[in-house]
């Protein structure tokens, strides 16, 4: 039996270059990997060797062989051997789904994006208490809520307000978009703010100013343009005043016939 250290790799494993080297010659070839780098245990008796890879186009990679053995033998053979990306590695992004990598204005005509049942952002439109609804549930409360005419199976739900709510204040409706920062005065007291009902009257409204840059998006009450209803040049800022047209009734104009 094999007298086993817990720290460091099974000695035999570790001395087994040579047939790590074996491995990625049959592998890969003897053109695309170089040095042997390091050798570390994966466990009792299971072993890597690391080596570089000068395969063109994958700096920062390296080979990778694992070598396990039977306790009562000597004889290594191979668990795995793969080329992995290191730290300096040029690697392809982490894969995002596809609805979180939608933006707005990815849309087009005729797409379609379904909401899921358990979107946190909607709830039903009238509540069954915390208890998650089962698929007969939410079945009896959409036929419910048409039966009742609620009009709406699902409406906002707490979580889906504060997120608009949050994506609205930090977008170019808000207080911090640079059209408003050098605003004459806030939206709350302009006369095309168009204000809006719920919990988000008390911060948001839409603008309904056609000279605008928001005209038909939502801003917040602080947001502000300089196409405010009250805004007033000052007399230096008014256009210089045109002098009546002079009319010369004393000479004949002269007309090219061509
Ligand atoms: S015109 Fe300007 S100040 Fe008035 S509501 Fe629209 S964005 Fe706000």
């Amino acid at each position: 039996m094999t007298d086993l250290d817990e720290t460091s790799p099974d000695a035999i494993l570790a001395a087994a270059v040579e047939d790590a080297r074996a491995v990625l010659l049959d592998l890969a070839g003897a053109s695309d990997f170089g040095d042997h780098l390091a050798v570390y245990r994966e466990d009792d008796l299971v072993v890597t060797h690391t080596f570089a890879c000068t395969r063109p186009g994958y700096l920062g990679w390296h080979w990778s062989v694992t070598l396990t053995r039977d306790a009562d033998s000597s004889k290594a053979t191979v668990n795995e051997a793969v080329l992995l990306p290191g730290a300096e590695a040029i690697v392809a992004p982490s894969w995002v789904p596809y609805k979180e990598r939608l933006q707005p204005g990815d849309l087009s005509p005729g797409d379609l994006l379904p909401v899921e049942d358990e979107d946190v952002r909607l709830v039903p439109t009238y509540s069954f208490g915390d208890d998650p609804l089962d698929a007969d549930a939410k079945a009896q409360v959409r036929q419910v809520a048409k039966d009742l005419g609620l009009g709406r199976v699902r409406t906002l739900s707490v979580e889906g307000t504060d997120m608009a709510a949050e994506r609205w204040y930090a977008g170019d409706g808000g207080p911090e978009a640079p059209i408003a920062k050098s605003a004459p005065d806030s939206c709350y007291t302009c006369g095309f703010l168009v204000r809006l009902a719920g919990p988000l009257s008390d911060t948001f409204g839409v603008c309904a100013n056609g000279n605008a840059n928001d005209d038909g998006k939502v801003v917040t009450v602080n947001h502000g343009c300089g196409a405010h209803s009250e805004v007033k040049l000052a007399r230096k800022q008014q256009p210089i005043p045109v002098p009546d047209h002079v009319f010369d009734t004393l000479t004949d104009d002269e007309f090219v016939s061509l």
